[in-house]
């Protein structure tokens, strides 16, 4: 049996799944074949079986650094309850010894370290003790300063990686933005033709983008096509007191406001209606959001323009989980990134050009007259196709008939 047919039957033997999600075997027919990638992938889209599955299958003990100890130990039950021979080294670990042991004998799927483990002297001795497999670096952009979480001891991982050179290495990560991506690859080593990016389309979300006339107008005719819970994102904590006072005012919906500056009990209490509700609508500073789990969010709506595409496709993200039909909705105007390019002035000079250059790719999406999700895949360096039928653009693109049928009427008016 070769080494993928070895995978597939471990996936349905060790994981109990049926098959393979989006391009979760490309990643691991690589890692197989030894040759190190780079996976970006959404969150949820399984990335951690891109090693747990090689690790199961290929002889030698899988390293995996991961940012957090709650982390690492969540996926350590996991994979322990699947049966696999899992451990961390970590401080809190009581059980070094075993661990130590058990990896000198060979007996270790997987090791779980945390970078500033990995990253010394002693733990690369410690290795060489038994045969590695692969070595997995969980939430990749850690070690990018382009990245919104740089970790400087990510940066050691390289001469750790180093010492083993004839281990592979697996980088993964759910932040696509190009410099980062680039950064991680020159960072830890993965060669230019690594990259395995795939999975960002959300085919169910209906993007628009249109002019700002009169938001509260604007956003009182979405909420009367859109009856389900949905998320209004507004600039300042004023417009988002404003907005929600005046839009409650004029559809008589429950509409609540939530940003940073309301007492932490007003917040708490507001997301929690939200999430338990089939109708709500939150009015919020982008400060809301993170870690929220509901599936049914019909509608994100933005008033202004997001930081860049990332924010946008992360926010936008929010809606439709449970994949039935929703939508995005930007409501901007040009005064928008006039405000945007003012505030690059007082950021600091190292960070300038990648600010202006996402502001100039955010621009882009805007200001488009072609597919929306094309802009927007291919920004993530996905290949889609040149029309999605999902968009305002696509939608309301005259169809080539409709244009021929107008000149007639024209020609013969
Ligand atoms: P990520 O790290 O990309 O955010 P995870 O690795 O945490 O995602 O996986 C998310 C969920 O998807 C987990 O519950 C996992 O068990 C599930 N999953 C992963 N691969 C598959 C698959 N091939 N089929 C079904 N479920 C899967
Ligand atoms: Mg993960």
């Amino acid at each position: 049996m070769n080494a993928i047919a070895g995978a597939r039957q471990s996936l349905k033997d060790v994981f109990g799944f049926d098959g393979f999600r989006g391009r979760q075997e490309a990643v691991v027919a690589r890692v197989l074949e030894g040759r190190s990638t780079l996976a970006v992938m959404p969150t949820g889209a399984g990335k951690s079986l891109t090693y747990q599955l090689p690790a199961v299958t290929l002889p030698g003990t899988c390293v995996v650094v991961s940012p957090l100890i709650a982390l690492m130990h969540d996926q350590l039950r996991s994979a322990r309850a699947n049966g696999i021979r899992a451990a961390t080294l970590t401080s809190v670990d009581a059980d070094w010894r075993e661990t130590q042991h058990a990896f000198r004998a060979g007996e270790l799927d997987l090791l779980y370290v945390a970078p500033e483990r990995a990253s010394q002297p002693a733990f690369r001795e410690f290795l060489s003790a038994a045969p590695l497999c692969l070595f997995a670096v969980d939430e990749a952009h850690c070690v990018s300063e382009w990245g919104h979480d740089f970790r400087p001891d990510y940066r050691l991982l390289r001469g750790l990686m180093d010492a083993f050179p004839e281990v592979p290495r697996l980088a993964l990560t759910a932040t696509a933005d190009r410099q980062t991506r680039a950064d991680v690859m020159a960072q830890l080593g993965i060669p230019e033709d690594g990259l395995v990016l795939a999975g960002f389309d959300r085919p169910n979300i209906r993007y628009s983008i249109r002019h700002r006339d009169n938001p509260v107008r604007q956003l009182t005719e979405l909420m009367a096509s859109e009856p389900g819970p949905g998320i209004v994102y507004a600039p300042t904590r004023r417009k988002v007191e404003e907005l929600a006072e005046k839009l409650a005012a004029a559809t008589g919906r429950p509409v609540l406001p939530y940003h940073a500056g309301l007492d932490a009990e007003v917040r708490a209490a507001n997301q929690a209606g939200f999430v338990a509700s089939e109708d709500m609508v939150i009015v919020a500073t982008v400060a809301f959001g993170m870690g929220i789990d509901k599936p049914d969010v019909r509608f994100v709506a933005h008033v202004g323009v997001p930081k860049s595409i990332e924010g946008y496709y992360q926010e936008t993200g929010r809606a439709g989980r449970d994949g039935d039909p929703s939508q995005a909705v930007m409501f901007w105007g040009a005064g928008d990134f006039a405000t945007a390019r003012q505030r690059l002035a007082e950021v600091d000079e190292a960070r300038r050009s990648a600010e202006r250059a996402r502001l100039d790719a955010l621009a882009g999406l805007v200001e488009t007259a072609g597919c929306r999700r094309a802009v927007l895949l291919r920004h993530f360096g996905e290949d889609p196709p040149s029309t999605c039928g999902n968009c305002d653009n696509c939608l309301e693109q005259p169809s080539v008939t409709d244009v021929t049928e107008l000149a007639r009427k024209l020609l013969s008016a």
